[in-house]
């Protein structure tokens, strides 16, 4: 059943592109630069492997992580936040049920429309891996997003290198120009998307947030700001603990995408003392 989500084509333009990128970086970067026979060839070539197949493994865990199910015996547990008023109660309980699975919603629960069904702790539905990023596999996710921009600047770096060697004079023919054209923009282009991408969840990391927190809180943000007080992600806990939440409190397992062994069952989160709002 799982392996079915490979079946899209989005899933196989991401394989296409991830062996159109190796076959240019070893095949015609490094070949040109130094050779691939070359001891630097082989290093270059080794360390861009590595970097590929991680990137590689850490996207079929992503796809094949199931994101975060809500246990059918979920019930929100609204004394845990210290509500005295049973109408805010009551509205809470509204807020958290969702209408099309007729079930309660945790906290950072979300009904995603595409894979419907709500998914714990929900970031955002992401077509290239076919799959929800939410709280089983975001790890994974994060992983996966910084591999293959480490990766995918390494390459780079590479072609750049070969480019600046190569003697233009003598491989000048327009067809050749055009050949690295074609071969250098997805390079470039990937290592801005990637790059912004890792930036991006480097910032929520750091702050405990999930996209749709980010652009639910907008607003809330706005309003603090209006009225000349600081807004405080209400799960930010402070940059360690929101980091070691995602990864886990063992730096040695920080990048083993699988490692999830300090989750618990995604249906309550800590939140800092010093405000009680839900975003
Ligand atoms: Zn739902
Ligand atoms: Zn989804």
């Amino acid at each position: 059943m799982k392996w079915q989500r490979f079946l899209s084509i989005p899933i196989f333009a991401v394989f296409l592109l991830m062996g159109f990128v190796y076959y240019v970086t070893l095949f015609v970067s490094i070949e040109d630069w130094v050779g691939l026979r070359s001891s630097d060839g082989s290093f270059h070539a080794s360390v861009f492997s590595f970097l590929a197949f991680y990137s590689l493994f850490s996207f079929f865990v992503c796809v094949l992580t199931d994101p975060g199910r809500v246990p059918s015996s979920y019930v929100p547990d609204v004394e845990d936040r210290e509500l005295s008023d049973q109408e805010f109660r009551r509205n809470v309980k509204h807020q958290r049920k969702c209408e099309i699975c007729s079930t309660y919603k945790p906290q950072r629960c979300h009904h995603c429309r595409t894979c419907r069904r709500c998914v714990l702790r929900m970031d955002h539905h992401c077509q290239w891996i076919n799959n929800c990023v939410g709280y089983w596999n975001y790890k994974a996710f994060f992983i996966l997003v910084f591999f293959a921009t480490v990766a995918s600047i390494y390459s780079m770096v590479i072609f750049i290198a070969c480019v600046l060697q190569k003697d233009w004079k003598v491989w000048g023919q327009s067809h050749l120009k055009l050949f690295y054209v074609v071969c250098g923009t997805p390079v470039l282009g990937l290592s801005m998307i990637l790059g912004s991408l890792l930036c991006w969840h480097i910032y929520l990391m750091a702050n405990n947030m999930t996209t749709i927190e980010y652009y639910g809180g907008v607003r809330a943000r706005w309003l603090a700001r209006k009225s000349g007080q600081g807004y405080r992600h209400p799960f930010n806990l402070g940059v360690y603990r929101n980091v070691t939440s995602v990864l886990g409190p063992n730096m040695l397992k920080w990048f083993l995408p699988a490692a999830v062994g300090h989750l618990k069952d995604g249906s309550s989160f800590r939140i800092a003392h010093d405000t009680r709002q839900i975003t």
